[in-house]
């Protein structure tokens, strides 16, 4: 599936048979997977992007609830979907009270397990750390830098406004009086192709010379960003 391929996961698990039905699930779906046997093998490897994270609770050195709250202490705000074999309420709350965003009780499906992660990546778009990422092209809303390919690429205040929007909305078609609302204020009188011309213009920086394109026209209605 086209749509997972840049979704990078972690699967903290110390059970090699669980890590590896987990992995072999993610990867048939399309994602990339990285795995960290340990509480400390996890936390090392946090720091590196990821669009999610499986989280075991109970793990040989460390308890699932302390990486939990170690995560998001350092502020990472990446979805944590934590693995819990006791059935116990109590530890459902407490996962969520840290900063868990959902968790699956063992045993599962797969098929469970892929739904409950297509939810929680659809819930938060590739945004880690401030950085939305289509493909190739990455957006950091906090330096305003924008990159494809790792060739930076230099964008008026209107033009990244208009790409951020879309970017956001990744697969979403938006129309063209969306990204007008959007981008201009409501005092604003322009041409009426206006929209046209500025996503002509982000064409040309982000797509010219690439065989993907990551803008595409929605015949009649508008635009979106690839997905
Ligand atoms: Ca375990």
């Amino acid at each position: 599936m086209v749509e997972n391929r840049y979704s990078k996961v972690l699967v903290v698990e110390d059970e090699r048979k669980i890590s590896n039905f987990i992995k072999r699930g993610l990867l048939d779906s399309g994602y990339s997977v990285d795995t960290a046997f340990t509480g400390e093998e996890a936390l090392d490897k946090i720091h590196d992007e990821y669009n999610l994270i499986i989280l075991d609770l109970m793990l040989p050195d460390m308890d699932g609830f302390d990486i939990c709250a170690k995560i998001r202490r350092s502020k990472i705000q990446t979805p944590v979907l934590m693995l819990t074999a006791r059935n116990s309420t109590e530890d459902k709350i407490k996962g969520l009270d840290i900063g868990a965003d959902d968790y699956l009780t063992k045993p599962f499906a797969i098929g469970e397990l892929l739904s409950r992660i297509k939810a929680l990546l659809r819930r938060s778009p590739s945004i880690i750390d401030g950085i939305i990422s289509v493909g190739d092209l990455t957006l950091n809303t906090k330096t305003y830098e924008v990159f494809r390919n790792g060739v930076q690429i230099e964008l008026s205040q209107k033009e990244f406004s208009i790409l951020e929007y879309l970017m956001v909305n990744e697969g979403v078609v938006l129309t063209r009086t969306m990204i007008e609302d959007h981008a201009w204020d409501y005092e604003f009188e322009g041409f009426s192709n206006v929209v046209d011309v500025y996503i002509r213009m982000l064409r040309k920086k982000i797509d010219d010379g690439y065989k993907e394109k990551i803008i595409k026209t929605v015949r009649g209605v508008g635009y979106k960003v690839k997905g």
